[in-house]
């Protein structure tokens, strides 16, 4: 019997995020991977079965699950938001590339989710109406040289730039060296907005600048946007304020 392996996003975290086709794909597996909280936003389901497993531990999660698979079950990975960005779809990409033959004749799916940069996004206008990009801070995958010469690049061609990971135990000075590299680039009054735990009971979106966005607190549930010249905050009485970034871009170079 041919096996069936479904990447599956969960969205940010409030399960009215999950879409109906991620909730159809959950409900058909027979066997559960994912790193352990995601795990436990999935409602438990009688029969299936749950192994949970470390952060990082996306290689060796993806290769169990293609084992299972191939022994025809039908195996769903989760990863929060979208499985593609900073995830486990590529892992699972990675191993099946360099797997047994076999592992290419399975029947693989992925199923999108709702991205952090996109959640966050929602809840306080349109930072990105022009062009974006997003930059993970993380240097457990890749130099830091490399993230410097990305936020460079970014900041410089005018791009909103939507920081995944910018900060966890193990990588405490890299958001506030990312932030003074950006001052380089854009004016300290650069709308920047942070967004903590959004679509979660203890979400919290607040709108800074980037003369004071390394003294904001950010963690390993922030994911931080940082805006054009051209991105607008509007001051609202009694309302949260309005970011966005107008659709016509008015300078050639940022
Ligand atoms: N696949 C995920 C991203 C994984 S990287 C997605 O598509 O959203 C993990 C980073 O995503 C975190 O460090 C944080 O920057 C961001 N993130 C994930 N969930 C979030 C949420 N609910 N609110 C704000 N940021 C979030």
């Amino acid at each position: 019997m041919n096996g069936r392996l479904a990447v599956i996003g969960l969205g940010p975290g409030d399960p009215r995020y999950l879409t109906p086709d991620a909730e159809a794909a959950l409900r058909d597996a027979q066997a559960l991977y994912g790193y352990a909280p995601y795990l436990n936003r999935v409602p438990v389901c009688a029969g299936q079965s749950r192994h949970p497993s470390d952060n990082r531990e996306e290689g060796a999660r993806a290769a169990a699950a293609l084992r299972h698979a191939a022994q025809g079950a039908r195996v769903a990975v989760v990863s929060g938001g979208d499985p593609g960005v900073f995830a486990m779809a590529a892992a699972l990409c990675a191993e099946i590339e360099a797997g047994p033959e076999s592992w290419r004749a399975l029947d693989v799916v992925f199923v999108p989710g709702i991205t952090a940069m996109l959640a966050v996004a929602a809840k306080i206008g349109a930072p990105f109406g022009h062009d974006f990009c997003a930059i993970s801070l993380s240097d457990n995958l890749k130099p830091w040289q490399l993230v410097e010469r990305r936020l460079d690049a970014a900041a410089s061609a005018g791009f909103v730039i939507a920081l995944y990971n910018p900060v966890s135990r193990a990588r405490p000075w890299q958001f506030g060296h990312a932030i003074e590299r950006l001052r380089a680039h854009l004016p300290a009054a650069t709308p920047v907005v942070f967004g903590r735990a959004v679509g979660r009971p203890d979400e919290h979106v607040r709108v800074t600048s980037l003369a004071e966005a390394d003294a904001t607190p950010a963690d390993m549930a922030t994911l931080v946007i940082v805006g054009t010249r051209e991105t607008r905050v509007i001051a609202r009485s009694g309302q949260t304020a309005l970011v966005y970034t107008p659709r016509a871009a008015a300078e050639v170079s940022a």
